[in-house]
């Protein structure tokens, strides 16, 4: 099959592998209908996410087909439509029993296009199927769906969820990438007062509107403190989302929230980042990390199902599996494409 292939920073080709093989009874083997390349991914390019082997299919989101199960798998068959989380879950250890799945200790986790051969691929194999996969609902899109293999949950679980975002508050989203407008499509279900959405692009400011910010600023043009300080009578937002991954957005999430204030970092970070914590020690705020578990996933899908949360405005490009090369070049050059997320199809 081809697949697309990670080869070292800055590197990644569409190469030629041998097609993936059931290596435990929990395993099955999906052919991928539609997959989609994440921020992640960038980082991954970049060099950011060491643990990538040269050698890996990159890729963990995906919707597809069960083509083939292991002798240990109950709830999929050949045949069905699955959504393909971008974590797997082994679904009996320690951290698996406490819904933390993204910390599981027994080789679930984040592990596509990570620790294993990812979806970016025509087949790719799914371990513990039954605690990673989810049939899809009638009446739905792939496409729509294949939004729950990530973004949502992660913009819902590590942003909106772990900052605890609550009626009438002030929601600071820095970076308005696929994962930021998840955060704002997720903040919405609390019914904020203002949602604050803080990037550098124009593109995504625009969407930014479009998925619910009221406020948008462009912080290389205007300094989102200012911004932030006259909505809430100089006081500092409720609630911060870093949703970049670098250094300045993290620092800057800090200095937005007001004291007693939530700062939910999202963001994959590849450097270290400054605390200052001889201005914030007084302060009475709450940082959280997280990697996303999927444990809303259920929820989410019957919020896409339902049509309360709308997931296909953000796919705005299409391309088949053989188009990696042009798609990656859309998603990279988001500010100038307008690109949000990218659907590469069967
Ligand atoms: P993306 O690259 O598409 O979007 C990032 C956005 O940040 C862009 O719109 C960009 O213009 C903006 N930006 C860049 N520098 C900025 C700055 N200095 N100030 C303001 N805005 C700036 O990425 P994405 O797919 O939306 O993902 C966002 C982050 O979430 C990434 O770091 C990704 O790795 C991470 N992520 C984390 C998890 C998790 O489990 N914690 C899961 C998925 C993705
Ligand atoms: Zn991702
Ligand atoms: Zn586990």
């Amino acid at each position: 099959m081809k697949a697309v292939v990670y080869h070292g920073p800055g590197h990644k080709a569409r190469d030629k592998v041998p097609d993936p093989e059931i290596t435990d009874e929990g395993d099955i083997i999906v052919q991928v209908d539609a997959t989609t390349i994440c921020g992640t991914d960038l980082h991954i390019l970049k060099g950011d996410v060491p643990e990538v082997h040269q050698g890996r299919i990159l890729g963990h989101e995906a919707v597809g087909t069960v083509w083939e199960a292991g002798e240990g798998v109950h709830t999929v068959a050949p045949g069905d439509r699955v959504l393909v989380s971008c974590i797997s879950a082994c679904g009996t250890c320690r951290f698996c029993r406490e819904g933390r799945y993204g910390q599981c200790l027994c080789g679930g986790g984040w592990v596509l296009g990570h620790k294993i051969d990812g979806t970016q691929a025509e087949f790719v194999r799914v371990p513990f199927a039954d605690m990673s996969t989810y049939q899809v609902p009638g009446g739905v899109t792939d496409e729509e769906i294949l939004m729950l293999a990530d973004i949502l949950p992660t913009g819902y679980e590590v942003g909106v969820l772990n900052g605890n975002v609550g009626p009438g508050d002030v929601v600071a989203v820095v970076g308005a990438g696929p994962v930021g407008l998840a955060a704002i499509t997720g903040a919405q279900l609390f019914s904020p007062g203002h949602i604050v959405a803080i990037d550098l692009s124009d593109a995504r400011l625009e969407a930014a509107k479009h998925f619910g910010a009221d406020v948008t600023v462009n912080n290389s043009r205007e300094d989102p403190l200012h911004v932030i300080r006259d909505l809430t009578g100089r006081l500092g937002a409720d609630v911060s989302i870093e949703a970049v991954g670098v250094p300045e957005t993290f620092e800057l999430a800090v200095k937005l929230v007001r004291p007693g204030g939530r700062i939910a970092n999202v963001g994959v970070h590849g450097a270290p980042c400054t605390l200052d914590l001889e201005d914030q020690w007084s302060r009475d705020i709450t940082i959280t990390t997280g990697l996303v578990d999927t444990y809303s996933t259920p929820t989410l899908l019957q919020l896409v199902a339902s049509g309360q949360i709308n997931t296909g405005r953000f796919i705005t490009h299409h391309f088949g599996l053989d188009e990696f090369d042009e798609a990656y070049d859309v998603f990279t050059r988001a500010a100038d494409t307008g690109a949000l997320k990218v659907v590469l199809s069967r």
